[in-house]
């Protein structure tokens, strides 16, 4: 369809076209077993045109020390294919300076193709990205249809143009002209590249270089680094020779574009002045006018910030959306690169915070907890590396992953950031596949480790709890549970421990059998649960009688055991006759008189063990209760 509305707008011969000496070298150039020699002759024929063409091959090849002089030098050094194209490029713009679409403006047409063409030369000039004098002609040559369509429907396309007016509004644009034409200024631009014999690589560059998203092309080829750079030089040259107000609302998008591809700010403004430079120098050589353009700083500088979001630069898409969202805190100097990558990130569903150097990102640390470090090499106060050092340094962040990002020239030094402890290097430009594998195996990773983690802080959970209920059952299973004295078992034990220490230290123990009298009556008379009362008020007289030391069990039904470490006889007595003067000068709830008699024994060279004091006590128990009861008996 396209293709029929070409060849029908080129059969009437209304499209720009090479005439001429330009044609028949063109020609020749596309014979097959043509020579340097025949080329050059065919271009002295023109003395003009010969003039012309040394001029340009030295500026084009200006990182040449020799310079070029002769015509045969022209095509040695730019090759047949260059020289063809520089001729075609010179005989368009000769040809068409003028016209008679109304709304067309020929001078600014020119104007901008070749600001593009110096654009786009200088960005992939020492990139490796293409040939550089290629790129000059593409550029050249990328708006190309919009002349053919002015030239083919100079009335048609006029309204168009009005209607339209100054705005930014490609689409509103290719849309009418699709429709009045049935294919748009990019769509012919292609078609006539097509014809011209030009590389098909430079037809889908020209084809799309308005909006690099609609390609298919796969990010980061050779391709595709040419279709960006096309469009980032068209977008450049569009800024620069747009009016004052719009041209700082196209500014920022514009750097960040060139972040996203890889050129830093500063980079960037070099380069965008030296293109300007060079426009004003060339301008002459194609007898076309140039205007005054601040330096790239000024309008950076000038320009109001804009919002983020509000910004659609076609950051890179992180691939894979992220499947367990991340803390990632950005460090970056260069503003722009900074928020393409953040914009990224976002979209990928991932939370950013960004710093700006390394001493900014420490300060970030306690309060955002990054799960991942994504940071920059080169960056003021403190880099990358030293970032890297500062962050093994610190326990709590030795385990975060952090990658690195590497421009190309630095990546043989690579071996440094892993020894400064980094996880990972991004080579920048940022590649959006390569960002998002490495994203990728990161979440994976940090989704395993915070799920351990909180295994693990369920068993540390469960394991307290168990230590609790353990220890809970095992005071049961030693305290008595009317009385919540300790219980025989646990006196026994007490009592055995005190002994050996005993034996050890030489150090005195005593121990006081308490036997309450009568206690059967009390149960008779009252009941059980008063005589259970009663044990209990016993229990806590005795309890608060006893030396903080002491031990006070309950040893039986109504039997009690006092152990007193550090006693010797003297006091082990006097402590029980306290013990039973308290219980005696008690009241109970019912103005029972309660009375115990306590048999008391003294730790003696010649026992052998702890059950010979007890057996002591329980002797003198009894002969206090044959005595009469409500007594002591320690002897
Ligand atoms: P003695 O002065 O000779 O010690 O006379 P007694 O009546 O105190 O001695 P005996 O050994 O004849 O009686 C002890 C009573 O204590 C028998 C028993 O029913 C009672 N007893 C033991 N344990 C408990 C208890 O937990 N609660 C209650 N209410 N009574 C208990
Ligand atoms: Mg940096
Ligand atoms: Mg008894
Ligand atoms: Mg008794």
């Amino acid at each position: 369809m396209i293709n029929v509305e070409f060849e029908a707008l080129k059969a009437k011969n209304h499209l720009p076209s090479p005439k001429g000496l330009a044609l028949k070298i063109i020609q020749l150039t596309l014979k097959e077993d043509v020579t340097t020699q025949e080329i050059a002759n065919a271009i002295k024929t023109d003395p003009a045109l010969s003039g012309r063409l040394i001029k340009m091959a030295n500026v084009l090849m200006s990182y040449q020390t020799r310079p070029i002089v002769s015509i045969s030098d022209v095509v040695m050094s730019l090759g047949l294919s260059v020289v063809r194209n520089v001729v075609l490029g010179m005989s368009l713009v000769d040809g068409s300076r003028d016209g008679i679409c109304r709304k067309f403006n020929y001078p600014n047409f020119w104007s901008q193709s070749l600001l593009t063409a110096i654009a786009a030369k200088n960005f992939v000039e020492g990139r490796r990205m293409g040939s550089a004098e290629e790129m000059f002609i593409l550029g050249l040559l990328s708006q190309v249809g919009s002349l053919g369509l002015a030239m083919a429907y100079p009335q048609e396309y006029s309204l168009i143009l009005e209607k339209v007016g100054a705005e930014d509004t490609d689409t509103i644009l290719i849309d009418l002209e699709r429709t009045e034409f049935g294919l748009d200024h990019n769509q012919l631009t292609k078609e006539m590249l097509a014809d011209w014999g030009l590389p098909q690589v430079f037809q889908i560059a020209a084809l799309y270089h308005e909006d690099p998203a609609l390609s298919d092309l796969a990010e980061g080829n050779r391709n595709w680094n040419i279709l960006n750079a096309l469009h980032i030089a068209s977008y450049f040259s569009r800024v620069c020779l747009s009016h004052e107000r719009q041209r700082y609302k196209l500014v920022q998008k514009l750097t960040l574009t060139a972040a996203r591809l890889g050129w830093e700010e500063d980079i960037f403004t070099e380069l965008a002045d030296k293109t300007v430079q060079q426009w004003r120098e060339w301008s002459k050589l194609f007898g076309i006018q140039s205007t005054e353009i601040p330096f790239f700083k000024e309008i950076l500088q000038t320009a109001p910030p804009t919002e983020l979001e509000m910004l659609d630069v076609g950051a890179p898409e992180v691939s894979l959306e992220a499947f367990y969202p991340l803390r990632i805190l950005l460090v970056e100097d260069d503003y722009a690169t900074m928020l393409v990558l953040k914009l990224a990130l976002t979209k990928a569903g991932h939370t950013v915070a960004t710093a700006g150097d390394g001493v900014e990102a420490l300060s970030l640390l306690d309060q955002f907890i990054p799960q991942l470090i994504i940071t920059d090499w080169n960056m003021p106060k403190m880099n990358g590396i030293d970032f890297c050092k500062a962050l093994r340094c610190n326990e709590l962040w030795q385990n975060t992953p952090v990658f690195v990002m590497m421009n190309q020239e630095n990546l043989y030094r690579i071996r440094e950031i892993f020894e400064a402890g980094a996880s990972d290097y991004v080579p920048k430009p940022v590649n959006s596949k390569v960002l998002g594998a490495r994203l990728c195996v990161t979440q994976r990773m940090v989704q395993l480790q915070e799920e351990r983690k909180s295994e693990h802080q369920q068993l540390r959970t469960v394991a307290a709890q168990l230590a609790a209920s353990n220890h809970r059952l095992h005071q049961m299973a030693l305290t008595d549970v009317l009385t919540e004295l300790p219980n025989r078992r646990h006196a026994n034990d007490y009592l055995e421990q005190q002994w050996a220490m005993a034996e050890r230290s030489g150090r005195s123990l005593s121990c006081m059998l308490v036997d309450v009298d009568f206690f059967k009556r009390v149960n008779d008379t009252y009941g059980h649960k008063v005589g259970d009362d009663v044990l209990q008020q016993v229990a806590q007289v005795l309890r608060s009688s006893a030396r903080k030391q002491d031990m006070v069990c309950r040893f039986g039904g109504e039997e009690f055991l006092v152990i007193c470490p550090d006693a010797h006889a003297d006091q082990a007595y006097q402590y029980a006759e306290r013990l039973r003067q308290n219980v005696a000068a008690g009241q109970s709830s019912l103005n029972l008189t309660v009375t115990i008699s306590i048999g008391v024994a003294s730790k003696a060279p010649a026992m052998l063990n702890a059950e010979m004091l007890l057996q002591l006590a329980d002797k003198r128990l009894f002969i206090a209760k044959e005595m009469g009861r409500n007594r002591t008996v320690a002897n």
